[in-house]
Formats: structure tokens, C-alpha cells, sequence
């Protein structure tokens, strides 16, 4: 009997590696041949008449002018328009969205009235929305309940839903309480911080902290600096910084403190996420260390923000490119406004740009090329050149002068498939920033 157990046992087992090994099956190589009128190369800043790009499944294959179209590829004609690199959101939460009604835009009540699973879906909805709008790649940095950040991610990359490259942080890691201001009874008895922020205070909960979202998916260790008044230290910083290192991770600080920002650069973050604290002395140190500012400048509207806010972020903008700063593209924009998708709320960040008199080509390479290297993906995705995968954009007119151009996305290419064409996606019509149906549909 113990025989034949075994001998079940192996049989199993042996299956189990023959199927592990089996070749997993491969979507057919299509080759789609794309006829740019003008390739963008943000980088340089340049543009290149008539090029033809050809994409072999996920990747490009080859670039050039009379490049012959292969028999039997499809071709996207977009002579008329401008081909460039997918779009970057350094800072967004596509796992939430607040809004005016019910929550009075307090994201705590989001938090207590939508379960992670429906932020997921919304995460999918909003994802779409993004790309819709030209970014192949958002930054999205916690407040994302229990991983739905994970779970995006991990949906997208295997292929089962569209979106952009998601690079997360998991759960944001802060001193007890993270950024609310819950009641004990809330706090100790329902434990409600979590899974909206991992409480670590001594230095094994910052270890364990920045292993958990490690092993639950994160890309990218997001941490509340100052949050509360009793804020990290610059050792605890420090601290960050070498357990995430050790698994080859960056850190991403949340800021809202003058002293704060000053020890999250001081330790040697990797970006520095919100600009209200940073001033012209901590702007010099940041560029001279090469610390990313994902400032994450609110432009404003009829819908947010203050003109006194606005000429501040202005102000911050341009004391930091007047100082080389590395910038990035970064919006924070996790809330619904009617009428907008999520990814039109974000393209609407370019009017702060524009405030802070950056010249078009600036702000593209800001855009696109830096938000590659603060994602750490500029080997693999991004710029449009032979064997990259194959995520690109088109717009009318020349984005390299006229940076509004950007608004006007008509085609998506991600990983070699068309997302959206002639400027039509084609579930846009159910997609949106918000519950248009009404929030209390449960
Ligand atoms: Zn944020």
C-alpha cells in the first residue's frame, strides 16, 4: 500500500514538472508596420520625417524610412500625425477615487465604503482611462486598500485586461496611524489604519514594513516621511533606504515638512513625492544628489486647488528647473470629477507646466524619458528604438513646439497591440472617473 502511495506520489509530481515545462503557447509574432509621419525622440528633442517602425508581437523590431512592409503585416497609417513614447504619471492611486458625494472628498471614508475587490475593478477602469489618454506607464504609489495596486499590476502584465506599466508601492509604510486621524476605538479595536497604511515605528516593524510589501508585489517602497508630529528620523530614514537596496528596491518619500524633506534627501530617497516644503536651499541638494522631484503640481481649475496654492507650485516649479532639479510628470489625481475621465484630469497637469514657462520640448522629455528612469524600466520600455516593447502614441501637430498637442491622443500602441486608433477606443463609452450611475449602487 505505502508502495503504491509512493508510486502515485511520483507519478504527480512527475506530471506536474512535465506540465511546468511544457512550452507555455505563444501568441503568433504579428507584425504591424506603422507609417509615422513624424517620429518624436524625446531625448534628443528632435523629429524625423516619414519613418517606418516595424512591431513584431510585443517589441519593435526595426526603425527607418524605406523600410519594405513585409507581406501579410498590417499597416497603421499615421503619416498625418506625430508618433511618440508613451506618457508618464510618476504619482498617481488608481485604486482610488474620492469624490464629493458621498465622502465630501475625504479619502478616509473611501477607504471605511469601498472594499479593495471594487477598487480593483475601478483600478482597471482608471488604468484604461490613463492609456486612453496617452500614458503607457503610471507610478502608482499606495492607498490602494489591501494590493489592489498588486493586483492591477499582476492583470495587466499577465495580459488579461489593457492598462499601463504599473510600477507600485504596495501599502505606504508610516509612523502609527500613517495619514489618518482615526479614533482609538477605530485605531485599536478595528485596527482601521490597516490595510490603508503599515504602521512602523521601531526599527524590526521598518524592516518587516519594507519586506511585506515585498512579498506582496510592490515595485517600489512608498514611505509617509512626516506625516504625523511624530516624524521618522534621519537614522530610521536612512534604515528605509538600505533594507529596500538590499532587495534592489528604490524609495519613494511622501513629504510635507520642511524637516522632513530635508532627511528623506539627506538619507538618500530616491524621490521626493509632493513639493510644498521644498525651497530653493533643499531644490540645490536635490539636484546635486540626483533626487527625482515628483512634485505633483495641481494645476488651478474650476474643479481644485486655489490661485495662492497654484502661484506657490508655480513658483516651487520653477525655482526647481531654474535649478536642474530632476523632474517628473506626477499628478495625485485620485478623485472623480464629472465629466473628466482619469486620465483627462491628468493631462490637464500640463497648464501648471505651461504656468512655470517650461519650454514644450522640456516638459516632454519630462514626461516621458525621466519617467522611465525614475520607474527604472529606461532599458526595457519607453523610448521608441529597436528591440524596446513596442508602447508608442500619436497626435496631431508637433508635441516638440506645441505641448497641448499632447490632449489630442488618437493612437495607443501598448506591447504591440492598438489600443486605441483614429481616436477611438473601443469600450471608451463605458469608462469613466467616477460612478456616473450613482455611487450607491452597492
Ligand atoms: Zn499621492
Amino acid at each position: 500500500m505505502k508502495r503504491l502511495i509512493l508510486f502515485l506520489l511520483c507519478t504527480v509530481i512527475l506530471n506536474l514538472t512535465a506540465r511546468a515545462q511544457a512550452p507555455v503557447a505563444q501568441a503568433p509574432q504579428t507584425i504591424t508596420a506603422i507609417r509615422a509621419g513624424r517620429l518624436i525622440d524625446p531625448e534628443a528633442g528632435t523629429a524625423t520625417a516619414n519613418q517606418v517602425i516595424l512591431v513584431q508581437g510585443t517589441r519593435i523590431r526595426q526603425i527607418g524610412a524605406n523600410l519594405p512592409i513585409p507581406p501579410g503585416a498590417t499597416v497603421v497609417d499615421l503619416s498625418g500625425f506625430s508618433v511618440l513614447p508613451g506618457l508618464v504619471d510618476a504619482h498617481n492611486h488608481l485604486a482610488l477615487t474620492y469624490k464629493t458625494d458621498p465622502e465630501n472628498n475625504i479619502y478616509y471614508l473611501t477607504y471605511v465604503l469601498d472594499s479593495t475587490a471594487i477598487r480593483a475593478i475601478q483600478a482597471v477602469s482608471n488604468g484604461m482611462q490613463m492609456l486612453s489618454s496617452g500614458f503607457t506607464v503610471v507610478r502608482d504609489l499606495g492607498n490602494n486598500g489591501n494590493y489592489a495596486d498588486t493586483a492591477l499590476r499582476v492583470a495587466i502584465e499577465q495580459g488579461w485586461v489593457p492598462g499601463p506599466t504599473i510600477i507600485n508601492s504596495g501599502i505606504i509604510i508610516g509612523g502609527m496611524g500613517g495619514q489618518f486621524t482615526p479614533t482609538p476605538e477605530m485605531a485599536k479595536d478595528h485596527n482601521i489604519v490597516y490595510p490603508e497604511y503599515i504602521d512602523a515605528d521601531t526599527h524590526d516593524e521598518i524592516v518587516k514594513a519594507v519586506r511585506h510589501n515585498i512579498l506582496f508585489g510592490a515595485k517600489v517602497i512608498k514611505v509617509c516621511v512626516d506625516c504625523k508630529p511624530y516624524p521618522y528620523t534621519l537614522e530610521d530614514l536612512k534604515l528605509f533606504v538600505s533594507e529596500a537596496a538590499n532587495a534592489g528596491f528604490k524609495v519613494a518619500g511622501h513629504v510635507q515638512t520642511y524637516e522632513g524633506a530635508r532627511r528623506a534627501i539627506e538619507a538618500g530617497f530616491w524621490s521626493i513625492e509632493h513639493s510644498g516644503p521644498l525651497n530653493d536651499e533643499l531644490h540645490k541638494k536635490m539636484a546635486q544628489k540626483g533626487i527625482w522631484r515628483a512634485g505633483t503640481e495641481t494645476p488651478f481649475t474650476n474643479y481644485r486647488g486655489s490661485q495662492q496654492a497654484f502661484d506657490r507650485t508655480v513658483e516651487g516649479m520653477k525655482n526647481a528647473y531654474g535649478n536642474h532639479v530632476p523632474m517628473v510628470f506626477s499628478t495625485d489625481a485620485d478623485y472623480y470629477i464629472p465629466g473628466m475621465t482619469r486620465g483627462e484630469v491628468a493631462i490637464n497637469f500640463l497648464l501648471s507646466w505651461k504656468a512655470a514657462g517650461i519650454p514644450a520640448k522640456e516638459v516632454l522629455k519630462i514626461m516621458t524619458i525621466n519617467g522611465y528612469k525614475v520607474c527604472g524600466i529606461e532599458k526595457e520600455r519607453g523610448p521608441i528604438k529597436e528591440g524596446m516593447a513596442a508602447d508608442m502614441i500619436a497626435v496631431p501637430g508637433n508635441p516638440l513646439e506645441d505641448i497641448d498637442t499632447l490632449r489630442k491622443v488618437s493612437f495607443v500602441m501598448k506591447d504591440g497591440l492598438v489600443f486605441k486608433k483614429d481616436g477611438v477606443m473601443t469600450p471608451e463609452a463605458f469608462l469613466h472617473g467616477g460612478p456616473v450611475n450613482g455611487w450607491r449602487i452597492r
